[in-house]
């Protein structure tokens, strides 16, 4: 039978429409190059909207003493060593030019009291380096960039997903797609594919990611012959709602810390004091008075030599500290920690927090201003991802790119808050640099046809089934997930998340859906579960090698850093139908920027 699809053909395909792909998408297009953007939901609702607390970038507004080098120690600090060093120092270096040109392009931020954009504290940051729009940021953000998007004429392909990359021998020739309106086909012909698809968080039963984030990205990175790095390292955010149980996972920003917010068990203690590693305590307030100096400070709007409150810790660190917390018996009524803000004046919590004000008076009933916050951790961000080439962003498939959450390497083994937004625009525009270059450099791609038919089989296979239905998998993936694969690891519990892993792997290849391709979210579903299957897996397997506890990785059986595993990258591939799992050496951090890591300037 004749298979009918549409063809669009473009320089440069963007699959994702976050802040990732729409910098892109706007350097390529600024290099002449004709450019689309396709994504799996309505232009502007992408994880990029939701960011709340800022974008970090050394732009000395507010602590004139920062500069990029603090910023890459931060970063390299942050990550526990395992971050891509020449990544690390790009985001550095290039993130204060990337906040001047989104205002120039007429983001509005928060300003000093001298005019200049404002900056927030955030953890692990060692100066106030967050410029934020209150709680809003993400939303300034994509509003500037998809303005300036639409202006310049770039396509885009709303409510479309990618299933798969195409290829032409070894390069990236486009993408295979479908409206998810209609289930009707569509090919996008490229010289070059950007995958910007964000992260993996619906794998988990409590996140504060979205329904798209599926790991959509990863997994067609990983089926074109891509490689993923680091996989083992996810983000439980420290402080998520948690209750209702409706809401539960949804996030609380940082921002609510940086604001001066804190954190305390059911017996009123501040436990944090307790919490800080030997290797920084020196860097936090060791009493209330000099937390509440510092906080006094901040509100006045004027730097100090106090230390920052121990809130104020690496995400990490704050999380693994509720988790026990809780686990002692100290915990709140619904399994979280006290983080109170109500000690400040009311008007200025609604001013600077204000969706967090809305969003706990309407979802849970409880006035911030007058009362504390439930909060635990939720899965909230992936520091793996498509392994890239640090300058390009280019992956191990010529002429396929990845930036933004869906890439690893800049954050090791944990994100320091802020440092996504300014990723994102960072390296957003070097891999539309990357990808406008390749789209020069080599000519036109061909389409397959017999690849374009696997991939329409592939996805319109659950049809021809009688099975189980998708949502039954999906909810026993998130169980797995969220048992074996969360917060505290151990040997016992990843060894059978493997196996268990297998057996829903082959529920997935066996799933059905009934209706028609129209409208139908089973049908959608059915699709996600192959990719989050990919990324559940990687993430077990490479939790299982990793035999010490760094960063967003914690091994119960193996509580320690260990120096081999220090020195090696977990790598994934695919092997044929299997999945290969091993380790490659660390690129070595050249003399110059150790120094600059060990506090030269
Ligand atoms: P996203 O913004 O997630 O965009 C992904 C895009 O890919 C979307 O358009 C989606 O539709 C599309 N897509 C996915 N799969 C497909 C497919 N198969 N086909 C087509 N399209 C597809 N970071 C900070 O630095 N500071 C903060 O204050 C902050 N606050 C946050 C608050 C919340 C609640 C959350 C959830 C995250 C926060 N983060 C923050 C993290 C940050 O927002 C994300 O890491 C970042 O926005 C990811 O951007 P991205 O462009 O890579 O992907």
């Amino acid at each position: 039978m004749t298979l009918t699809y549409e063809t669009h053909e473009y320089d440069v395909i963007v699959v994702g429409a976050g802040g990732a792909g729409l910098r892109a998408a706007i350097e390529v297009s600024a290099n002449g190059k004709k450019i689309a953007l396709v994504c799996k939901s309505l232009l502007g609702k992408a994880h990029t909207v939701m960011a709340e607390g800022g974008a970090a970038a050394a732009l000395g507004n507010v602590d004139p003493a920062d500069d990029w080098k603090t910023h890459f120690r931060d970063t390299i600090r942050g990550g526990k060593t395992m971050n891509n060093w020449r990544m690390a120092q790009l985001h550095a270096q290039e993130a204060p030019d990337r906040i001047k040109e989104l205002e120039k392009w007429g983001a509005v931020f928060d300003r000093t009291p001298g005019g200049k954009i404002n900056q927030r504290a955030f953890g692990g940051h060692t100066y106030k380096r967050l410029a934020h729009v209150g709680d809003r940021t993400g939303l300034e953000m994509i509003r500037t960039l998809q303005d300036r998007g639409v202006h310049m004429g770039i396509d885009v392909f709303m409510e479309c997903t990618a299933t798969r990359i195409l290829k032409d021998g070894d390069r990236a020739s486009g993408v295979f797609a479908y409206w998810r309106e209609s289930g009707r086909f569509v090919v996008f012909k490229a010289k070059a594919v950007i995958l910007a698809t964000g992260g993996i968080g619906k794998a988990w039963k409590v996140t504060s990611n979205s329904w798209e984030y599926t790991g959509d990205g990863q997994a067609m990175a990983y089926d074109a012959g891509a490689e993923l790095l680091d996989s083992e390292f996810v983000q439980f955010h420290p402080t998520g709602m948690v209750w209702p149980p409706g809401v539960r996972g949804i996030l609380v920003t940082e921002g609510v810390r940086g604001e001066g917010g804190i954190l305390r068990n059911k017996d009123g203690e501040r436990f944090m004091f307790k919490y800080l590693p030997e290797s920084t305590k020196h860097l936090f307030a060791d009493t209330e008075a000099e937390a509440k100096e510092w906080v006094a400070a901040t509100l006045a709007g004027h730097s100090t030599t106090a230390r920052r409150p121990p809130e104020l810790s690496t995400r990490d660190n704050v999380a693994l500290a509720i988790n026990a917390e809780v686990k002692a018996g100290r915990g709140s009524p619904h399994g979280g920690a006290f983080l109170d803000i109500s000690y400040q004046d009311a008007d200025r919590i609604k001013k600077k927090l204000p969706s967090m004000y809305h969003q706990f008076k309407e979802l849970a009933d409880v006035d911030i201003t007058k009362e504390p916050m439930e909060v635990g951790p939720t899965c909230h961000y992936t520091m793996g991802g498509v392994r890239v080439d640090a300058e390009s962003q280019m992956t191990k498939v010529p002429g396929l790119f990845a930036c933004g959450e869906v890439a690893g390497g800049l954050h090791g083994a944990n994100r320091l808050g802020g440092n996504s937004l300014s990723d994102l625009l960072v390296f957003g525009r070097r891999a539309g640099l990357g990808a406008m270059e390749f789209a020069q450099a080599n000519g036109d791609s061909k389409i397959d046809e017999a690849q374009v038919r696997a991939a329409a089989d592939e996805l319109t296979a659950p049809f021809e089934r009688d099975g189980e239905g998708p949502y039954e998998v999906h909810r026993d993936l998130q169980d797995i997930m969220q048992t074996k694969v969360g917060i505290i690891r151990a040997e016992a519990d990843l060894q059978s998340a493997v196996d268990e892993l297998q057996k829903i792997k082959a529920r997935v290849a066996k799933v059905s859906v009934s209706g028609t391709r129209q409208y139908n979210p089973g049908w959608h579903l059915a699709q996600d579960l192959k990719a989050m299957v990919v990324c559940s897996e990687a993430v077990t397997r490479c939790a299982l090698q990793r035999k010490e506890s760094r960063g967003g990785h914690t091994r119960e059986d193996y509580p320690d850093y260990d120096a081999h595993w220090e020195s090696v990258n977990s790598i994934v591939r695919k092997d044929g139908n299997t999945m290969y799992v091993g380790t490659e050496e660390k690129q070595k951090m050249p003399d110059e920027l150790v120094k600059v890591f060990e506090g030269g300037k």
